[in-house]
Parts: C-alpha cells; sequence; structure tokens
C-alpha cells in the first residue's frame, strides 16, 4: 500500500494587482486551491461604496458568486431599446438583476478572507511586482500591468453615471442609442440609476428626470489583450474583455476567470482557451451592434418589436413583428 505524506513543497505565491470584481473573484478561487494569494489595491477598503459599475447582470452571475437576496436591488425582465424613431423591447432570458456593489463586494471581501487571501489596501503597484511566482493583472480598464509590459491599449470608451433619489421598482431598464453608444436607465427599486456609454462628445439628453453629474468618468474598453511574459497573465477589464454591444464586462470576464483558474498556471493554454471561446461572440457582437446601430437609425420598422434575448451571448430565442 502506498503512503501519501502532506505535501512539504511550499505554496506557489500569487500576486493579484486589482481588488475589483474579477481580482477578488480569482483570488477567492485560487486561496481556496491552495495557493498564498496577495492582492493589491490602491484604493482605501472603503473603495467598497464606489458604484462605478450599474452591476446589471444575468442570474448567470449565481453559477460563480453565492449572491443572496440582500445583494439583489431589483429583478430586470426587460429592455426598451430606444431608436431614433422606433423602439424594441428585450425580453431578457436568463433574466437580469441590480446588483449592490457594495454588498457584492463585501461578500466577495468575506469569501476571501474565509479562504486566507491577504489584503494590501492604498498599495498602488507601479513595477511588476518580484517576489512572486505568479502575477494576474486585474487592474481595470486603465491597467498599469499592461503597460509595464508595453502592450497595446485596447479602445476605451467612457462610462458615466448618475443617481435619481425617485423610487422604481419596474421591471423595465431603458436604452437611448447614439452614434457610438448608448444611454440608459436602471430602475434599482429605491432609486433611478441613468448613464452614458461612449465617446464623451456624445453625451446627450435623451434621458428622463433631472441630470445629476457623475464626478467620476471611468473608462470601458472593448478588445483582447494577452500578456507577453511567462508568468504573467491579465484578465478582467485589463485584457479588454466587454460585450461589444454593451460595455458589460462582469459575466465574460467570470467565463475567462474559471478558464484562468481552471488551467492555472498553464497561460498559454488560458490564452488559447478564452481566444476559442470568446472570438466569435466578440465579432458576432460587434456585427450584430453595428447592423442594429444602422437599422434603427435609418430603418427602425425592420426590427421585431418584442425579442427574446439572451443577452450575454446575444442569441434571439423568439421575437413579434
Ligand atoms: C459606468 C459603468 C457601468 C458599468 N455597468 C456594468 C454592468 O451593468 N454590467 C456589467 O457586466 N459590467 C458593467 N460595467 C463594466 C464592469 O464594471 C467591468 O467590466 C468590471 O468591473 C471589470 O472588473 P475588473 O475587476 O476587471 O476591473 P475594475 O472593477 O476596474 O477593478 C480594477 C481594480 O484595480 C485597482 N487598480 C488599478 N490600478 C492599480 C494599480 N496600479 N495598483 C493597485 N491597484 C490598482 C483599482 O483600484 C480597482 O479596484 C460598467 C462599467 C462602467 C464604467
Amino acid at each position: 500500500m502506498r503512503v501519501r505524506f502532506p505535501s512539504l513543497a511550499p505554496m506557489k505565491k500569487v500576486a493579484v494587482v486589482g481588488g475589483g470584481v474579477i481580482g477578488q473573484y480569482i483570488s477567492w478561487k485560487l486561496s481556496e486551491a491552495g495557493y498564498d494569494v496577495s492582492v493589491f489595491d490602491y484604493r482605501k477598503k472603503e473603495y467598497l461604496k464606489d458604484k462605478s459599475c450599474s452591476v446589471l447582470v444575468s442570474e448567470r452571475i449565481k453559477d460563480f458568486i453565492p449572491i443572496t437576496d440582500n445583494i439583489i436591488e431589483n429583478t430586470i425582465d426587460y429592455c426598451d431599446i430606444n431608436f431614433s424613431r422606433g423602439k424594441t423591447t428585450l425580453q431578457f432570458s436568463p433574466c437580469h438583476l441590480a446588483l449592490n456593489k457594495e454588498r457584492l463586494m463585501e461578500l466577495l471581501l468575506k469569501l476571501n478572507n474565509e479562504s486566507g487571501t491577504r489584503f494590501f489596501f492604498e498599495t498602488r503597484i507601479r513595477k511588476i511586482p518580484k517576489d512572486f511566482d505568479y502575477i494576474i493583472g486585474c487592474d481595470g480598464a486603465d491597467s498599469t500591468i499592461r503597460k509595464l509590459m508595453n502592450l497595446k491599449a485596447p479602445q476605451l470608451k467612457m462610462g458615466v453615471q448618475w443617481f435619481l433619489n425617485q423610487k422604481d421598482e419596474s421591471k423595465t431598464t431603458e436604452t437611448f442609442l447614439r452614434k457610438n453608444g448608448f444611454t440608459w436607465r436602471i430602475p434599482r427599486g429605491d432609486n433611478i440609476e441613468c448613464g452614458f456609454f461612449g465617446e464623451s462628445e456624445e453625451r446627450g439628453s435623451g434621458m428622463k428626470g433631472a441630470l445629476i453629474p457623475s464626478p467620476r468618468f471611468p473608462l470601458i474598453n472593448a478588445g483582447l489583450i494577452f500578456s507577453n511574459q511567462d508568468n504573467v497573465v491579465l484578465c478582467g477589464d485589463s485584457m479588454g474583455l466587454t460585450k461589444p454591444w454593451s460595455g458589460g464586462g462582469i459575466i465574460w470576464n467570470l467565463y475567462a476567470s474559471d478558464i484562468l483558474i481552471n488551467n492555472f498556471p498553464n497561460f498559454k493554454k488560458y490564452k488559447k482557451e478564452v481566444i476559442k471561446f470568446f472570438w466569435w461572440k466578440i465579432l458576432k457582437g460587434k456585427i450584430l451592434n453595428a447592423i442594429v446601430h444602422f437599422l434603427g437609425r435609418y430603418f427602425p420598422y425592420i426590427i421585431p418589436r418584442k425579442i427574446k434575448y439572451d443577452n450575454d451571448f446575444s442569441v434571439a430565442f423568439t421575437s413579434e413583428k
């Protein structure tokens, strides 16, 4: 009979740069898998209160993170897309959840604390960290790790939000298409969120109610960029992975995170699998986005009035003329 001794090999050290949703998801999973994980973020721990993401995601998030009811502000079943002339309604399938960012981040912190992840807040990374076996750049759209590797920056677009102090529990979110982006309105239960995604000069006035400008102008990107170093890898907005039609990055990036975790630390396989999983989805999304913008502008009457739609993978099930 063979006797198994516990491994005496030292735990491999992993530095995760960036403690956003994706950094924290990856650090939690790698800590659970037995890695010695440290997360660095230049923000204070209170950054959890930062709302600079709508966190409107499909129910698929529950396949990754154990979302509890207190994190859900509202359930969104429909999305009205307003063209310059006319409108179509998407029935989300699966439905979407407007999550409370602060509580989501608290949950991720708790899961990380329970699995032994170390956090270093108020620590800005300016060089690729040494003394680690692996470095994961989850430092967002304007990634320092990506810049330190002299990689090409992805195309960046502007995302801006503001909030109306007005209760609204309706189940329909609205978007107003503009030339290179859109504005949105999300009923969040206790308040209404409005926002703009696109080129800054296009910020328009298609929204309902008084507008409270946000002091923040975060960036959203669209592309796909990989590390050129053996022990460094990018994931999340730093790699440029967002849905081309909405700029939503959370669900796609959670899929990419699982690919990374399942292949860790084989970064070549990770790259291959990410390309295999996403290339067609990105291309299809870009083509569809261009078609919808064109038809909505010039031939809105061609577009069906109601479409049952998977908003993560742009698949239409049924439509009504
Ligand atoms: C206005 C807006 C609305 C959005 N709404 C949605 C939505 O409804 N649904 C959706 O799916 N997606 C949405 N997105 C996109 C979504 O926010 C991102 O895809 C997602 O947050 C990416 O997570 P991340 O962890 O990769 O990056 P981030 O959340 O940007 O986290 C990066 C972290 O890295 C830290 N950091 C950066 N540089 C350094 C450094 N040098 N050293 C240390 N720390 C560093 C930052 O402080 C930050 O905490 C929205 C984006 C914006 C801007």
